[in-house]
């Protein structure tokens, strides 16, 4: 098996385009396809201060490298690195250990804030006081809402996060199964609020299947998390990812072909959904479609003994 592109031995066949590669080719190609991505979706300018989700796992460090190495190319473009700590025993502790460790070695300033310092509560708590939702539903929200502040903070004007191509599809499936048609037509490659109340978010990574993303941390020398969270089994999104992947196996490509049928479903899904108005919450300030944003919600419902 050879590479397509350089002709030496491949050591990669990628089903879904039929091609092969060998070690340098596909890094190469990896970056090539999140520059174009980048481009296509215009994610960002020149002068760009982004603000890098990195939970030390395969994925964000990925992003983080390919992200440095663009942004030598802008000198007046600049990273921060944010981590969140949810307060996940025996978990957390060693990502955040992984970040810091990547952030150095690549000269990125790196930023870590906790749910407790945030929120007055780890997610070990919440959920130990509270089961209504599962607990990737309430670090999900908490999560989005502690970057966003971490993002301000460190003066960012833009958030890039690490989703990848199999996090995308799976979100979609993920909202068609709870029958949830607005969130649908909210997976989207950049998301902006037209007012400006909350930061831009982009993931350069939405068209590279987590396979790959892998398969680049790795050859690269990534240093990333390998140990699953703890709750990770409860979620419903670990049965669609096993599905998805049973049935990419057998049928290359059909992430990609959900991913595109996403694409040009989304602009019509918008257009008939009423623009919903955002509003201050009560509680926080920040911008909500209730009266009461859902953090404040989840934070009042869990009470901690
Ligand atoms: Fe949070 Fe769920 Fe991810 Fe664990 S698996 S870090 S609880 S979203
Ligand atoms: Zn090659």
């Amino acid at each position: 098996m050879r590479c397509r592109t350089c002709r030496n031995e491949a050591f990669y066949r990628r089903l879904h385009e039929g091609v092969a590669l060998c070690k340098t080719c596909f890094l190469k190609d990896i970056e090539e396809k999140i520059r174009r991505t980048i481009a296509k979706f215009n994610m960002l300018r020149f002068d760009d201060h982004i603000a890098v989700a990195v939970s030390g796992g395969k994925d964000s460090l990925t992003l983080l490298r390919v992200l440095r190495k663009l942004e030598k190319r802008f000198p007046r473009a600049t990273l921060t690195a944010v981590t969140i700590d949810e307060g996940i025993r025996g978990y957390r502790a060693e990502a955040v250990k992984l970040a810091k460790k990547s952030c150095k070695e690549l000269g990125v300033d790196h930023v870590v804030v906790s749910f407790r310092e945030l929120f007055g509560k780890t997610l070990d708590q919440i959920v130990s006081s509270k089961k209504e939702l599962s607990p990737c539903s309430y670090c999900g929200v908490l999560r989005r809402r502690a970057i966003q502040m971490a993002a301000r903070e460190a003066k960012a004007n833009k958030i890039a996060t690490a989703h990848n191509l199999d996090d995308e599809v799976q979100t979609i499936l993920l909202n068609i199964f709870h029958g949830d048609a607005k969130r649908i037509a909210r997976v989207e490659p950049v998301l902006v609020d037209p007012a400006g109340r909350f930061l831009q978010r982009v993931k350069p990574l939405c068209e590279i299947p987590e396979k790959e993303v892998a398969l680049y941390a790795y050859v690269s020398g990534i240093e990333f998390q390998t140990c699953p969270c703890p709750y990770l089994e409860t979620a419903l999104r670990n049965d669609i990812r096993e599905m998805l992947n049973r049935i990419e196996e057998r049928h290359p490509g059909t992430k990609f072909t959900i991913f595109r049928s996403m694409e040009r479903l989304r602009d019509s899904l918008k257009a008939s959904m009423a623009r919903t108005e955002l509003r201050n919450c009560l509680r926080c300030g920040e911008p909500t479609t209730g009266s009461v944003c859902e953090v404040c919600k989840m934070l009042d419902r869990a009470v901690v003994a």
